[in-house]
């Protein structure tokens, strides 16, 4: 492997969350150090994820399969609807065993300086989705931060008129703590605390 391409990989690691340079150079070698038993099978699942993956169009949890395998699921209830920011959330839940609804996965919080709107909280599906289940409850499991609040709120708002249930996440979520970081116990507390929004 010639330096370049060598420095290509190194550059491309630490593109990725939480990886600085060094990091990614400490990466790039023990990859090449592990080379059959890692580093090839991870370039492949790399290549065969990428061309396989997929985002559902009703709820926007990824799965190689549309509809995703919970909205395709018999064993579902559909009366339920799990609002969550992102996938890491959706594995947290599933991994926790205590939502048995539907989710819908906003992709990101409100926020002017990541320039996300309200546009990109695909509310008008959100709504279609209650409807076409005839969903009774929302439960909005977003993080206890400042955006997560102002985004659930907004949420809240736009579902005013459809005269449904809307629950929020209570006690056992640490103020400032993020939904994918909590353990199973803590989350499933939560979850059966949830209360009436407002
Ligand atoms: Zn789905």
């Amino acid at each position: 492997m010639s330096q370049d391409e060598l420095q290509k990989l190194i550059n491309l690691i630490s593109r990725l969350p939480g990886i600085g340079q060094r990091s990614a150079q400490r990466i790039a070698l023990y990859l090449i150090k592990n080379k059959q038993e890692l580093m090839l099978p991870l370039g492949d699942s790399v290549k065969e994820t990428a061309a396989v993956i997929k985002k559902c169009d009703n709820c926007g949890i990824l799965d190689v399969i549309i509809p995703c395998k919970i909205c395709s699921s018999d064993n579902r209830s559909k009366k339920t609807i799990c609002i969550v920011e992102d996938m890491a959330d959706v594995w947290a839940f599933e991994r926790s065993g205590y939502h048995k609804g539907l989710y819908h996965v906003i992709g990101g919080l409100l926020s002017a300086a990541k320039n996300f709107t309200e546009q990109d909280l695909k509310l008008n599906k959100l709504r279609e989705r209650i409807e076409i289940n005839q969903a009774q409850e929302i439960i909005l499991a977003l993080s206890a931060t400042i955006e997560g609040q102002t985004t659930a709120l907004v949420i809240k708002d736009a579902l005013e008129s459809l005269n449904i249930k809307i629950t929020q996440l209570a006690y056992g979520v640490p103020v400032g703590s993020e939904i994918h970081y909590l353990d199973d116990n803590t989350l499933g507390a939560a979850l059966e605390s949830r209360k009436n929004l407002g």
